[in-house]
């Protein structure tokens, strides 16, 4: 018996230390997290007759129609959204550092992805303005449309042009990279990337002083190019750098500090309150300010772009955005942290990027808040107060090399608040690196359905 306990408990060469048992409970886990058993949130009904408009039809407003759809079997959903394509954001680090297709990050139309019915209506438009007094807003088109209860889940806007001299259509070109713009970006800044893991040369990775989706994602670029540096041939010929305009490369003090130090072991610096102010395309050199104003300039075989992000125009110049406080800068939308419930108009939640509240730009938030949110609302307009708290959740499977992450989950407190108690979050292990590569997608894919 002994022996086989010790068989059981071993580790298993190639799985980041994680034994046989742990394997076997670590697969088990997954599949219950992509199908959802371990997250399950009661969910309320109601046959009430109310119109409800989703503006943004991205992760978090399919997720939140596709579960409307069911709860409010005698609802109106009204979903508005020009969008064409769906893109499966969480694989263009992937993408960018030519471990994934870029067709694998395009699942197929988004309108696929909605739900179908006599009582939803898909117009294919933009929100231009929102009038949340008189409950009603106008497209781009100049529909002009009411609701009783308003969604937005409208996501994030690139400020690229904050920049200046840099020009999106650029990426791909003479060394400048940026894996947020969109698929085909991130697959032109591998071909750049690729050529630079074969060369060399001075590498530059910024970080804006901005909340930011995905806050992981210019570290994973950072560390998947340092890995394929080492497999391509070009890492002695490699000057890498991390410039963050904040005070840290991440907002989990432990976390940063070990980033800071591998960085470091792999001979890549890091520069603090170091912010890019301006890029010269034609000649491959960047202008960065550090904390007394002076300005550097570099030059550069390979610049990752991470640009400041805000709420989409819209939201920003309306009165659903914050107007003072921490998030009123970037015009974020003014909701209740725990509740996502609009602070001046109850019959208005917000799900997803936009949201003004203190942590979690990703797909693991909107998972987790989706239910909280349809739950709130679905009490709201049964004529109570919402119940259901989010306590922030936020996941990152941090990529530190092919075949090995850390998945790190943590809450509005910054404490660490693990999925599977058998994987130790400061550790690097294999089986986070398959959740990454392998599970999160289907799950994703789940999720956009309202499964889990
Ligand atoms: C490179 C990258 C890597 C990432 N990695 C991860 C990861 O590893 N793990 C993770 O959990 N998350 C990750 N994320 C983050 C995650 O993808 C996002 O947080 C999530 O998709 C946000 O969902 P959303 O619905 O808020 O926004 P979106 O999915 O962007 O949807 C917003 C929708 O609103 C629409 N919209 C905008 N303006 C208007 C308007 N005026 N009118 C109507 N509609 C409008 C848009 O067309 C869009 O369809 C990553 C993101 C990126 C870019």
């Amino acid at each position: 018996m002994n022996h086989e306990k010790n068989q059981d408990n071993a580790p298993i060469n190639g799985l980041g230390g994680l034994s046989r048992r742990g394997f076997l409970m670590g697969a088990a886990a997954g599949l219950a997290y992509m199908t959802g058993l371990e997250n399950a949130i009661a969910s309320q009904s109601s046959d009430t007759p109310v119109h409800i408009v989703i503006a943004g039809s991205g992760s978090a407003g399919i997720s939140i129609a596709n579960r409307l759809a069911k709860a409010l079997p005698n609802g109106k959903i009204t979903i508005i959204d020009r969008k064409e394509a769906h893109v499966y954001w969480p694989g263009l680090t992937l993408v960018a550092t030519g471990l994934w297709p870029k067709d694998k990050v395009l699942p197929g139309a988004n309108a696929d992805f909605l739900p179908h019915g006599a009582n939803i209506n898909h117009i294919k438009e933009m929100v231009a303005s929102f009038d949340p007094d008189n409950k009603k807003l106008t497209t781009d088109a100049g529909q002009v449309i009411g609701y009783d209860y308003l969604v937005v889940s409208m996501g994030i806007e690139y400020d690229y042009q904050a920049i200046e001299g840099m020009d999106v259509e650029a990426i791909g070109q003479k060394g400048l990279t940026s894996v947020y713009h969109s698929p085909d970006k991130a697959e032109a800044s591998w071909k750049v990337i690729e050529s630079y893991t074969q060369k060399g040369g001075n590498g530059y990775f910024t970080l804006p002083a901005t909340p930011i989706r995905c806050a992981g994602a210019p570290l994973k670029m950072a560390f998947l190019t340092l890995d394929r540096l080492k497999k391509n041939g070009g890492f002695e010929q490699a000057n890498m750098n991390f410039y963050s305009s904040t005070g840290g490369v991440f907002g989990l003090p432990w976390f940063n500090d070990f980033v800071i130090e591998r960085f470091k072991e792999n001979n890549m610096g890091t520069a603090l309150k170091t912010q890019l102010k301006a890029i010269d395309i034609g000649a491959q050199k960047a202008h960065f300010s550090n904390a007394e104003g002076e300005i550097k300039e570099v030059a550069y075989d390979l610049l990752h772009v991470v640009p400041p992000m805000r709420a989409p125009k819209v939201v920003r110049e309306s009165d659903l955005a914050w107007g003072e406080g921490t998030f009123a800068s970037g015009g974020w939308l003014a909701v209740d942290k725990n509740s996502l419930q609009h602070t001046t108009y109850p019959e208005i939640f917000g799900c997803g990027d936009v949201n003004g509240t203190p942590l979690g730009k990703t797909a693991a938030t909107v998972k987790m808040s989706v239910p909280i949110v349809v739950n709130n609302l679905l009490s709201v307009i049964a004529g109570n107060e919402p119940t259901a708290s989010f306590n922030g959740y936020t996941s990152c499977p941090l990529i530190t090399q092919v075949g090995s992450a850390m998945l790190i989950e943590f809450d509005y407190n910054k404490d660490l608040i693990p999925t599977f108690d058998f994987i130790d979050p400061k550790q690097e292990s294999w089986f986070a690196w398959i959740m990454k590569e392998q599970m999160l997608k289907p799950t994703y894919l789940k999720m956009l359905e309202g499964k889990v």
